[in-house]
């Protein structure tokens, strides 16, 4: 039976699974810090230079699995549904105007499927959700704060490729926080890892990471609390607007920062209710994923059979 990859490109690492069907059968972990090396590089020379290192480590594993057929890549970016052309990619400078999927694909000689990162994970959560006729919209809690809506059975990418960029929906107006979209109090900027942590540096004048701010949180730090309790206030603010004009009830928290739902749950169930038109009260279904760092790699590797 035919194989897929799936792979799940991050800033520091990319992951690569092995799927028959929807059935995992073997991933990879590449560590390569891709932020890094982009910025190390001259502009003009980091779209070959990323196309041949993922071209070097695909045709690798390919030599393992010769049943591989077809490649799916969750990819960061803005990817332009008409042209497949990478506009840009905010964590990886100079990575632009370029087309992943093609370029990729001839070298490799095989299909080669890129979609933005959120909406691979999006849809990886929608097959393990067994496809609600519905829809579903999925969040992931990372360094920044990506979203991706399915919506009649497919990721809904918008005319650009930018729709659901729910990370930079401004949930404070004229805020302190300067995003990197240009824009100041995005969401992003409170309800990430790097938010949190401006949170925290903003009451205690101390540089930590959001993993040691949990931490902190669950010995009742008072200040660690607080600064959980603005990520889950802002990230339900940015929800109820989004539901006001979407009305899809499925939900899905992922990335790394889920892992500290529980101290952001209160507050956010709190705020989404006070916020929500009345109709909708109640009927938002949240789910903390389950599925890991797999949806990334599943949503990838299913894209490509879609
Ligand atoms: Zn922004």
């Amino acid at each position: 039976m035919a194989l897929t990859f799936g792979i799940d490109v991050g800033g520091t690492n990319f992951r690569v699974g092995v799927f028959q069907g929807e059935k995992l059968v073997e991933q990879y972990r590449v560590e390569k810090n891709l932020s890094l090396m982009c910025k190390k590089l001259l502009p003009e020379h980091v779209g070959f230079e990323i196309i041949r290192m993922f071209t070097d480590k695909i045709t690798f594993l390919m030599k393992k699995y010769p049943e591989v057929d077809a490649i799916g890549v969750g990819f960061p970016g803005f990817i332009d549904p008409a042209t497949h052309i990478l506009a840009q990619s905010p964590n990886l400078p100079g990575l632009k105007n370029i087309n992943i999927a093609k370029e990729l694909g001839d070298q490799l000689g095989k299909k080669v499927v890129v979609e933005n990162d959120a909406n691979a994970a999006a849809y990886g959560e929608y097959c393990l959700a067994g496809k609600p006729v519905t829809g579903l919209i999925y969040l992931g809690l990372g360094t920044g704060v990506g979203g991706g809506l399915i919506y009649a059975g497919k990721p809904f990418v918008g005319q650009h490729g930018t729709a659901m960029e729910a990370g930079h929906i401004i949930v404070e107006p004229n805020g302190s926080r300067q995003c990197g979209c240009g824009n100041r109090g995005c969401v992003e900027q409170y309800a990430s890892a790097s938010g949190v942590a401006i949170s925290y540096d903003e009451l205690t004048h101390q540089k930590l990471t959001a993993h040691e701010i949990a931490t902190l949180a669950r010995t009742g730090d008072e200040h660690a609390l607080k600064a959980y309790h603005q990520a889950g206030e802002s990230l339900a603010m940015m929800l109820a607007h989004v539901q006001k004009v979407l009305d899809v009830p499925n939900v899905v928290i992922g990335g790394g920062m889920s892992q500290a739902w529980d101290l952001m749950q209160a507050a956010f169930n709190a705020r989404l209710d006070a916020d929500l038109i009345p109709v909708l009260r109640g009927k938002i279904h949240i789910k903390v994923s389950d599925a890991g760092d797999i949806a990334g790699m599943l949503g990838a590797a299913m894209l490509t059979l879609s």
